[in-house]
């Protein structure tokens, strides 16, 4: 059997995990297969797939059975012994939400790493605990093993000052309230994609729109992170699923003050309970959205489909000017009508879609005579996780 490398993205009721296979003479990474542990603390169920998408593995587990998440872990580290014939992973790559200010790249864990990380909890409350969670473990049981903790801030720390900042006193800056943005692992991934397929475009005006559940934008320049709509938390920017996006902090007052809400009521409900799903009153997802008659739908993907605009104008702006458009994630790889309701929105901006290419999902969805480049490329947070974490592990095998 070929080393592997694990990836693993653990939130609050699922682990997603991967393994890589890592092969041949420049060390590429395979991937061997996929899946998850969703519904935990719910309806647990362990879910897997070869590099092919056959089934290899559907089990549904009692919540007794599989109580939380350090249980789900557990089985999922005996489900991949028995898979990879007692072969541990030589090394295994974590998604870590929060770098906080020190990291601007990805590291290799140890216990001053990991003490750091978990002073970043109150950065990152619902997110980092679930992430940290399996290093944890993991360390415990095999200590000897490389960890290597990527995180979603990490792409964004080059920020100029001016896009780093609130205007807000200078000690809390200097506590860690600033704009740190998200999403890196995927803008990261399509930086690197890109310079592939179209090196030309490499030093270009690029604006990445990641729109997953989670849905952000970021304004990108030689490779380098300008800008992005989220900030301090992945509550900023554009709406999402369940997440309100850009919102007046007098709200929040508020809510505190008149409303009798309490501080955890409305974190609930920022994070679970706004966006596409508060809007519309009817789903989270914009499949079911677009599906329906029902006149809060349509305003829901409107609102979406309007901010999307504004944000893509603003993140122009940062750029002084725009040259390519690269659509990403759930909705930016999957609807066609959601790229061209956003793409008549920023004509303005020298967007002319062509309308065919765009309804077939093609790489380039761009008119030839479009002033700017408008591409569709799927996304892969956990290769970038798998490449990060093989590098680290290169390194150390050379030393
Ligand atoms: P995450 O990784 O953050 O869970 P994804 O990037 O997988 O999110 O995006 C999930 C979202 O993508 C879904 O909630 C849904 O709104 C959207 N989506 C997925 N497929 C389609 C589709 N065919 N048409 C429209 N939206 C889609």
């Amino acid at each position: 059997m070929p080393d592997t490398i694990l990836v693993a993205n653990a939130g609050s009721s699922s682990i997603k995990f991967q393994v890589f296979d890592i092969v041949g003479e420049t060390s590429g990474l395979d991937l061997n297969l996929k899946g998850q542990v969703e519904g935990i603390g719910t309806r647990p169920r362990l879910i897997a797939r070869d590099a092919e998408g056959g089934r290899i593995a559907d089990e549904t587990f009692s919540v007794g059975d599989l109580p939380d998440a350090r249980a789900a872990l557990g089985q999922l580290g005996h489900w991949l012994r028995a898979r990879l014939e007692g072969g541990f992973p030589a090394a295994v790559g974590h998604r870590v939400v929060h770098g906080g200010p020190a990291y601007d790249t990805h590291v290799a864990v140890d216990d001053d790493v990991l003490t750091k990380l978990e002073a970043l909890v109150p950065l990152a409350p619902l997110h980092q605990p679930n992430n940290l969670l399996p290093i944890r473990a993991i360390r415990a049981m095999q200590p000897e093993v490389l960890q290597v903790a990527c995180f979603d801030t990490a792409f964004h720390r080059g920020h100029p000052e001016v896009a780093d900042r609130y205007a807000i006193p200078e000690r809390l800056y200097r506590d860690g309230i600033r704009r740190y943005g998200f999403h890196g692992l995927s803008y990261e991934y399509i930086t690197r994609t890109l310079a592939t397929l179209a090196p030309e475009i490499a030093d270009d005006r690029i604006v990445v729109a990641h729109l997953g559940s989670g849905a952000s934008m970021c304004a990108i320049r030689g490779g380098r992170s300008i800008d992005s709509t989220m900030g301090f938390t992945a509550l900023d920017g554009l709406p999402m699923g369940t997440r309100p996006g850009q919102l007046d902090a007098g709200v929040i007052l508020h809510l505190l003050t008149n409303n009798g809400m309490t501080a955890d009521a409305v974190q609930h409900m920022l994070y679970h309970d706004c966006g596409l799903k508060g809007l519309s009153g009817i789903s989270n997802d914009v499949r079911d959205l677009l599906a329906s008659e029902d006149p809060r739908a349509k305003l829901a993907l409107d609102y979406f489909v309007y901010r999307a605009g504004l944000a893509l104008g603003s993140l122009a702006a940062s750029l002084e000017g725009l040259d390519v458009v690269v659509f990403t994630a759930g909705i930016g790889e999957n609807s066609s009508a959601i790229r061209a309701a956003i793409c008549r929105r920023a004509r303005w901006l020298g967007i002319d879609l062509d309308e065919v290419a765009n309804a077939k999902g093609a790489r380039l969805i761009s008119a030839g005579t479009s002033r700017v480049r408008v591409m569709v490329i799927p996304t892969d947070e956990e290769r970038m996780i798998a490449h990060h974490t093989l590098e680290i592990l290169k390194r150390r095998r050379r030393h």
